[in-house]
């Protein structure tokens, strides 16, 4: 099926590629880390939009999959135009002094001890989730990335 992205053509889309329409692929990455709130070691998912799309290849689409850091995410590979999207560029900054291989974003999380609603920084090495950068509260976002 092709996807025609038009208003005209939204209504006439069932409920699931309406959702799609209105929000951006993600995929998890999971991380063991201290949650600021209760201050307990929890397992985090970390909702990111690098290497997210609702395409894909014969695995599957690039969407909601779950990864550690250090394992390459799944993507088109590096030769295909699409590679470079990998990108989300969700930190507010000049893009002329980007190391283009890299990027950050913070992500959302929920602590699966307290519930609480966090935000986690991961620096990404192109499609590689590499390490956390900073960890905090949902209310402390940093400004100097997207939500
Ligand atoms: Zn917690």
């Amino acid at each position: 099926m092709t996807r025609d992205r038009s208003f005209r053509n939204f209504f006439e889309l069932d409920w699931k590629w309406r959702v799609e329409f209105l929000m951006a692929a993600y995929n998890w990455v999971v991380v063991d880390e201290t949650c600021p709130a209760c201050g307990k070691r929890s397992r985090l998912r970390c909702q990111t939009h690098v290497a997210s799309d609702y395409s894909g290849d014969a695995s599957g689409r690039f969407h909601d999959r779950e990864y550690h850091l250090g394992q390459r995410m799944a993507w088109w590979p590096r030769e295909h135009i699409g590679f470079e999207r990998w990108r989300v560029d969700r930190r507010h900054r000049d893009r002329n002094s980007v190391d283009a291989t890299f990027d950050e974003e913070a992500c959302h999380a929920t602590c699966p001890v307290c519930d609480a609603d966090l935000f986690v920084v991961l620096r990404f090495h192109e499609n590689v989730p590499e390490r956390v950068l900073a960890i905090g509260k949902g209310a402390d976002w940093p400004a100097v990335y997207a939500r």
